[in-house]
């Protein structure tokens, strides 16, 4: 067997085999391996044609195809199976050589086994890899977090099979130390949990409010395309809602049903952003909002509750609605991205990350699901002041929420007044109201604490922490 693989891809599932597809198109030679054979022979019958693979049968026989120092991408479930193949492959590398973690991982796993593997002298990447099946293939987003000499000795392949940005950029970074790469990409996945949400309550509103059908809100999406909105999500949303259901000749949006899942990296943001202590009201809400939908109970008690009874909008009335909405969509969409770079921020200080924020911007342009001509102005945003406390402070993004709050503050009362549920951009709104408030009823929170449980306040005249005596003073 040929000894000269460049790069080894063992997990041969959807993501692993386009991802070792993507490295042997790019001039790559590939040894690939999978725990069930079949695949990786599949691999080779399928797609031998399009680069040079080097099938291996059983780990030794993996790690022997491997040129030094030996690059190892692990695709396989999160959780307990990375942790097995990482077992079992370990004990057969040699000082240098590199495992990639390229699975949706929690970052504190990655932390675990970065140390763990460079007690052993191995190096350890954990790889955020967003873009799904297509992204494997096509070239993905990709968020490596590890050691900076184990990113370096992986970067040409990396920049290779990665998305390039517009300008040509590929859309790779070295993000930071062990879990810096996996936590990027929760994020990552909080805000597309955020932005699907933001995009699910324009569709309703369009279509309960404005009386739209579906394959008109399809134009005026692909409308919003043209425009700031332009993204990934907004395109292929006109591409859903244009689609019609070949069994019954519905709108295909109708025949489905109104569960959505999760896999679980959006509640993984929330749980965390719930320790460090950061508010990303719009990624929580999405989540929440998937999880009321899934109660199929719940929903069938409440589903007789009153509410307000109040007749589509007119033609032109809905015209101008249909702008307000694309206002409220743009600046809650504003207002979760900047609670997501929060987040980033925080855990960068707190794990001694030292995330360039602009530089996440840059990757996400191309490549994974939340890609949007919108990340260029982020990028631009952090690129002139790379410690900005929060996006809503640029100048020109001030500028747009500004000149979008009355239409949104319209479009969420009007939501209000006719009963559609708007978690997402009232959440938005009412954060985006509480940053620019001077003062807000945390103080009266602070009294009532002191009041009932003794936990003492500071005041606004002067510096100290003070109890009051409550019972005494009344
Ligand atoms: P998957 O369904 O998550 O996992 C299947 C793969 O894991 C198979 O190769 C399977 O081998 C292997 N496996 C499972 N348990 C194992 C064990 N105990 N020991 C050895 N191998 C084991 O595959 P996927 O959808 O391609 O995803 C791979 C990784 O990428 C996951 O971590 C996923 O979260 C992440 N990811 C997926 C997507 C996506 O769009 N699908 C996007 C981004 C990231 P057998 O064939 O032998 O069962």
């Amino acid at each position: 067997m040929s000894t000269t693989a460049q790069i080894g891809v063992t997990g041969l599932a959807v993501m692993g085999r386009n991802l070792a597809r993507n490295f042997a198109r790019n001039g790559y030679s590939v040894a690939v391996h999978n725990r069930t054979a079949a695949k990786t022979r599949s691999l080779v019958e399928d797609f031998g044609d399009e680069g040079t693979f080097v099938p291996a049968e059983s780990a030794e026989e993996f790690v022997a195809a491997l040129e030094r120092p030996r690059r190892l991408v692990v695709m396989v479930k999160a959780g307990g199976p990375t942790d097995a193949v990482i077992d079992e492959f370990a004990p057969l590398l040699e000082e240098g050589d590199v495992i990639i973690d390229g699975g949706n991982a929690h970052f504190e796993d990655t932390r675990r086994r970065e140390k763990a593997l460079r007690e052993r002298g191995l190096h350890f990447v954990g790889a955020g890899i967003s873009g799904g099946e297509e992204g494997a293939l096509h070239g993905p987003s990709i968020m490596p977090g590890g050691p900076p000499e184990a990113y370096e000795a992986l970067r040409p392949l990396l920049e290779s099979i990665a998305a390039k940005a517009p300008d040509g950029v590929p859309c790779t970074t070295h993000i930071g130390p062990d879990g810096a790469g996996h936590f990027v990409k929760m994020v990552h996945n909080g805000i597309e949990y955020a932005d699907m949400q933001l995009i699910g309550e324009a569709y309703e509103l369009l279509r309960d409010v404005g009386g739209y059908a579906p394959a008109e809100i399809a134009g005026i999406f692909r409308r919003w395309n043209e425009g700031r909105l332009d993204s990934y999500l907004i395109e292929i949303t006109a591409e859903v809602l244009s689609h019609t259901d070949a069994e019954t000749g519905k709108p295909f949006v109708d025949v489905v049903l109104d569960r959505a899942e999760q896999k679980g990296t959006g509640r993984w943001t929330v749980q965390t952003a719930l320790d460090l202590g950061v508010p990303v009201s719009g990624i929580a809400e999405a989540v929440f909002a998937r999880s009321l939908s899934g109660h199929a109970e719940l929903r069938e008690a409440g589903a007789g509750l009153p509410g307000p009874n109040a007749p589509a909008l007119d033609a032109a009335d809905a015209e101008q609605f249909a702008d307000q909405v694309e206002q409220a969509l743009y600046a809650s969409k504003l207002v979760s991205y900047a609670q997501g770079w929060n987040m980033i921020q925080k855990a960068s200080e707190e794990y001694d990350w030292d995330i360039a924020p602009g530089a996440v911007a840059a990757i996400w342009r191309a490549g994974c699901i939340i890609r949007a001509a919108f990340l260029d102005r982020v990028r631009n945003a952090f690129a002139a002041d790379p410690g900005l406390p929060t996006l809503l402070a640029d100048a020109e993004f001030a500028k747009e929420i500004g000149e979008a709050q009355s239409a949104w503050r319209s479009a969420v009362a009007t939501a209000t007044h006719r009963g559609v549920a708007v978690p997402g951009f009232a959440a938005a709104l009412s954060y985006y109201d509480a940053l620019r408030a001077g003062r807000l009823p945390a103080a009266l929170t602070q009294a009532q604490r002191d009041y009932f449980g003794a936990h003492t306040y500071r005041r606004t005249d002067r510096e100290g922490v003070f109890h009051t005596l409550w019972g005494e003073d009344r």
